[in-house]
């Protein structure tokens, strides 16, 4: 072979080289073109399909893509609402939402909206962040909460009025009650005693009911004091309250505390009670030999109330179900507990009117964890994470 073949051998085979990496690569690159492409059908089937309402806009807030459910939450067609300004897109939002969203130093945050047009609505909008510096700005998903805020306004209402309705005769009853047991107790005999015990007894139980029911209505407008307080003694009180139901229950209490004073501005019994029921829960949902940590610390402006249990556990969708009104855990049977779903509801409402947060994390069978965080006398509880 002369050289001048064996070079042409030698191209040729480079040639057929290059030809089959760039055969390879193609394959690649069509394979990863056919991902991509699935990926954006599906997410586009996904979107819209979703019954939540999805809008996204670019840096300075223009809606660069909407879904059909956000369309129909606004009463208008895409292509009108592509490039509007999100306040024009969604009327009557609070105009200082972008600024809000802007100011908020958090990957994902949520915002409670009221839509005004075309219809009132209440929507909470979990807002995430973009982060290529190319198509920065905020993908936007609202749920809608109208019908839910309805039906908790109505429940309200109607436990208002129910409640302060039985109250009146139930006074009677154990006043009556109370008459017969003082005047003529000595004159009955062990059965007709007996008999009005139980009167009596259960005449106390539906006042506890009641008047568990009327705080609940009330917590929104209880005389709220804001003073001076340490969350040291608050909590040390508030454990002192439930030890004799732990120690009936056979569950251990366990206390750390800070050496520093741990000052707070607020109104001590609403706070109080709040952790009263915090801490009935993690007994009453505990499992015998149980135990219930409680500790109190401080970091970033806030002091942070943890209360863990060793008990049954909470199911993970229900974690944040527990705080609202009258809601319980079906397999946790509650009827064997008693209560009524309240008392959650009645924590929570205490800490937000105090500018903290309250939320739990669980694990079935294992044991649950509720924190609850409230801003110390300079911060706020409110910033920092998103539960
Ligand atoms: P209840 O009066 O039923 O205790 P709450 O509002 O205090 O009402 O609690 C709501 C529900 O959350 C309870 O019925 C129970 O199912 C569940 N729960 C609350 N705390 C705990 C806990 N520490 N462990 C397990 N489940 C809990």
């Amino acid at each position: 072979m002369d050289d001048l073949t064996q070079a042409l051998t030698l191209a040729q085979e480079q040639a057929l080289r290059y030809a089959q990496d760039l055969a390879r690569l193609y394959q690649q690159e069509r394979e990863k073109r056919e991902q991509l492409a699935l990926a954006h059908q599906k997410l586009s089937a996904i979107l819209q399909s979703i019954a939540s309402g999805l809008v996204v806009v670019d840096q300075a807030f223009r809606v660069t893509e909407v879904n059909p459910a956000f369309c129909a939450l606004v009463e208008r067609e895409e292509d009108e609402l592509i490039g509007l300004p999100l306040t024009e897109a969604m009327p009557g939002i609070d105009p200082t939402l972008p600024d809000q969203i802007r100011q908020r130093d958090q990957s994902i945050q949520t915002h409670e909206i009221q839509l005004v047009h075309p219809q009132e609505r209440t929507l909470i909008a979990r807002v995430s962040r973009l982060e290529k510096p190319s198509h920065a700005g905020w993908v936007i998903v609202l749920h809608d909460v109208t019908q839910e805020r309805r039906t908790a306004n109505l429940k309200h209402e109607f436990v208002s009025i129910a409640s302060h309705e039985l109250r009146t005769p139930l006074t009677g009853i154990i006043g009556y009650a109370q008459l017969l047991a003082d005047q003529i107790a000595d004159r009955l005999d062990d059965d007709g005693r007996m008999l009005l015990d139980h009167v009596l007894e259960a005449a106390d139980r539906l006042k506890g009911i009641v008047d568990e029911l009327i705080a609940f209505t009330e917590v929104a407008d209880l005389p709220f004091t804001s003073e001076p307080l340490d969350l040291r003694d608050l909590v040390q009180d508030a454990l002192m309250a439930v030890t004799a139901l732990a120690q009936r229950r056979s569950v251990t209490l366990d206390l750390t505390l800070p050496d520093e004073p741990a000052i707070m501005q607020g109104d001590w019994a609403s706070l109080r009670k709040a952790l009263i029921h915090i801490l009935d829960n993690a007994i009453t949902y505990n499992k015998p030999q149980g135990e219930v940590r409680v500790t109190l610390g401080q970091e970033e402006g806030i002091h942070l109330i943890t209360v863990a249990d060793t008990g049954i556990g909470i199911p993970q969708v229900e974690l944040s179900r527990i705080f609202e009104p009258f809601y319980q855990v079906e397999e946790h049977n509650t009827r064997r507990y008693g209560g009524l779903g309240l008392g959650l509801a009645i924590a929570r409402r205490a800490v937000e009117l105090h500018g903290g947060r309250i939320w739990a994390e669980s694990r079935l069978n294992e044991g649950s964890t509720f924190y609850i965080a409230l801003p110390t006398l300079n911060g706020s509880a409110t910033n920092g994470n998103d539960h």
